[in-house]
């Protein structure tokens, strides 16, 4: 399907690795010339040239922390009038909430909250005027359902969901759209910590760990970073223009629910 956005141009943030870099190819396999921005300049670059080589879409990186004003500002001055903004950064540290004082709080917010609202108010102006634009941010599956250790996340990223809830009806009128992509477990180096620990502290191998999570899954997998890329490479496509504010879920079903 041709996504009819071929020659926009698109900022994915936190995107040398995981769910950001599948969106990343996806939108490159449309068409679409890429900003690409981590933190680590080495990965960041190797992947740039390969979705550069494969996909023959400009492809310039920012490595910088998009947490960061210095780090939104050299995204903004790299790439001052993207078509489509893909908000994503790492998430907060898992805990508990007897341990999370004013410090981890405002990080938090930054990063998952403020810092894709501060681009969003960089960006959207300028969408507006050429009255048309995508935004998609990457929040979690946490935001419907929460995992009680991540309560950093399940706020800050409900701040986030509640900014877009309103200012995604404001825009729309625009051709401007906001919405939200939910993921679930998907198979990314993050997943792959998170099982590391698990079988460290159980005792069982990392594949049986792996096996025990899957097997939890209605799917009995976890995602890839290629079916989240797609899906949300059309909610940044010129079909995505009567989807506004919402928030899509990608877990395998894992969230039981019988609507919504
Ligand atoms: P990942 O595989 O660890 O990849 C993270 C990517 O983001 C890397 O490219 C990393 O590169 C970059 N990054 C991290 N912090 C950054 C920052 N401050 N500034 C710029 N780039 C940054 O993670 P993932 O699994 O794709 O997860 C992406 C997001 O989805 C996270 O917020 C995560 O919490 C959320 N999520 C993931 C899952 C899942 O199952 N994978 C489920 C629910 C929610 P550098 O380290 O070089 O900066």
């Amino acid at each position: 399907m041709d996504l009819g956005i071929k020659g926009k141009r698109a900022i994915v943030c936190a995107s040398s690795k995981g769910l950001g870099r599948g969106v990343a190819e996806k939108l490159a396999e449309a068409g679409v010339d890429l900003t690409l921005n981590a933190r680590t300049e080495a990965t960041l670059r190797a992947t740039a040239n390969e979705i550069a080589d494969k996909y023959g879409v400009k492809v310039q990186i920012v490595a910088e922390d998009v947490t960061t004003e210095t780090g939104r500002n050299a995204l903004l001055k790299a790439e001052p009038q993207p078509d489509i903004l893909v908000n994503n950064a790492g998430g907060p540290p898992a805990g508990n909430w007897s341990e999370w004082g004013e410090e981890e709080w405002l990080k938090a917010i930054n990063n998952n909250m403020l810092t894709p609202i501060l681009l969003m108010n960089a960006i959207l102006p300028g969408m507006i005027e050429r009255k048309w634009g995508r935004v998609l941010n990457i929040t979690s599956g946490s935001v419907k359902s929460p995992i009680s250790s991540l309560g950093l996340s399940n706020a800050a990223r409900n701040g986030l969901t509640g900014f877009v809830a309103g200012t995604a009806r404001q825009v729309a009128k625009h051709g401007v759209i906001i919405n939200n992509i939910l993921p679930g477990s998907h198979d990314t180096d993050r997943t792959k910590g998170f099982l590391e620990r698990t079988a460290e502290a159980k005792g069982i191998s990392i594949e049986e760990a792996r096996a025990a999570a899957y097997a939890e899954n209605p799917t009995g997998r976890y995602g890839t970073a290629e079916e989240f890329g797609a899906a949300a490479a059309f909610l940044c496509s010129q079909y995505s223009g009567f989807i506004v504010g919402q928030n899509l879920l990608l877990d395998g079903g894992a969230y039981n629910s019988t609507q919504g």
